[in-house]
């Protein structure tokens, strides 16, 4: 009984000091830093500073055209029974502009940055924008194949 409560509080202790020491995360490159910090190096912050600048000159354009493609893959797949030509060019180039546009401006949801933080959420999110882009030839693919 003794034993245990010890290793609790042993336990207890260790948890105290990792707190306060590797708590937080960088918010560029998620390595861990003292409560304190807010990044890990001086390049960190200027990478972020840079990154929320491009969101705050883009990020009005990246949300119309967001907007208007995932709006447009339902639409050009609702079209697709009625007019399979007009159909798959919509569902497709929505695709392929947006997986564009995630390439070059990668900008995460909130939900990714505050987990991931930015330097891996840019990426994940410019890895869907290559996937995104590749769903896109694929349905224009698939039209020429199905009208051979
Ligand atoms: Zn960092």
């Amino acid at each position: 009984m003794l034993k245990s409560k010890n290793c609790y509080a042993k336990m207890g202790k260790d948890i105290d000091v990792e707190r306060l020491f590797k708590m937080k995360k960088c918010e560029y490159c998620a390595k861990e830093i003292s409560y304190f910090e807010q990044y890990c190096s001086d390049e960190c912050q200027e990478k972020a500073n840079k990154y929320y600048e491009m969101c705050e000159k883009y990020g009005k354009i990246f949300s119309v055209i967001n907007a208007i493609c995932v709006f447009g893959i339902p639409i050009g797949i609702f079209l697709f029974p009625f007019t399979k030509v007009i159909g798959t060019v919509i569902a497709s180039l929505s695709c392929v502009i947006l997986g564009i546009m995630l390439v070059l401006l990668p900008f995460p949801t909130e939900n990714m940055i505050s987990k991931q933080k930015i330097h891996k959420a840019t990426k994940l999110t410019r890895i869907i924008g290559v996937c995104v882009i590749g769903i896109g030839f694929l349905i224009f693919g698939f039209m020429f194949f199905y009208f051979k």
